[in-house]
């Protein structure tokens, strides 16, 4: 397991050029270990090539609906999200001839994806520790902002629990007080004594009105967080040469929403 400093990404979603401008910050930045809080497929054009470096850098992976859901059923998911799962199935489902190799590889790494993993007091998951695939744990900026959700997870969490899911890079305290990076302040202490609950944003779809690439290192006593900007309209011109992709999803790169 990962010793501080190290690097927590999340919500990839098969942004190819976001994953890559992250890896190459993170090396700028001297950290090696890297933790992934799911979400590595769906809504973008290059599943599997996120999948394969995620496969080769993280130290830890967790499993993310969009993940799950590629495997199994995409159930509550809108059709614009169903529409790419179905896609991304068939781009890396095995067939009867894929008996050994890349794309049997690929399956089984998301196969054996964990929901949740505890390191001593570091919780790793990708939803809540209520509902580890789905449930959304949104601070007090938020619409679905639920303050009586955060009685049911706290006592769940030993010291810092890290996740993604919402794309918000958010740090919510036991006493739920939230806190958002923002330019110029981008790094948070973290006491000893309280707990947090800390979602690292995401690296392929942020959603915060930022449109660069989000993650977080934890540095040991605080967690700091990067935004890295990246080729997107590479990345948009890719979903929009793909028909089962609606343009919106392109679109929403630009906006960072
Ligand atoms: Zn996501």
């Amino acid at each position: 397991m990962p010793k501080p400093p190290f690097a927590l990404i999340s919500d990839l979603h098969a942004n190819l050029e976001a994953t890559e401008a992250v890896l190459a910050d993170i090396e700028r930045e001297g950290v090696k270990d890297i933790v992934c809080l799911g979400d590595i497929v769906g809504y973008g054009p290059d599943p599997d090539k996120v999948v394969d470096i995620v496969k080769r850098r993280a130290a830890v992976v967790i499993a993310g609906n969009h993940d799950w859901a590629v495997l199994n059923k995409p159930h509550g998911f809108n059709p614009l999200a169903r529409n790419v799962i179905e896609y991304t199935r068939d781009m890396m489902e095995p067939k009867l001839y894929h008996v050994f190799g890349k794309t049997r590889e690929r399956w089984t790494f998301l196969e054996n994806l964990a929901a949740v993993i505890q390191d001593g007091d570091l919780t790793y998951v990708h939803g809540s520790l209520r509902d580890p695939l789905m449930d959304y744990c949104f601070g007090d900026r938020h619409a679905l902002w639920n303050p009586a959700q955060l009685d049911q997870i706290f006592p769940k969490v030993k010291w810092l629990c890290f996740c993604g899911h919402t794309h918000f890079p958010t740090v919510i305290r036991e006493d739920k007080v939230c806190w958002y990076p923002a330019e110029g302040r981008m790094e948070h202490a973290l006491d000893r004594g309280r707990k947090y609950i800390i979602n690292t944003g995401s690296v392929g779809q942020p959603r915060d009105g930022d449109p660069r690439a989000c993650y977080a290192i934890l540095t040991g006593e605080a967690v700091r967080y990067r935004r890295v900007p990246y080729d997107i309209e590479k990345t948009r011109g890719k979903i929009l040469a793909i028909d089962a992709y609606e343009k919106v999803l392109a679109d929403r790169l630009q906006k960072g929403k």
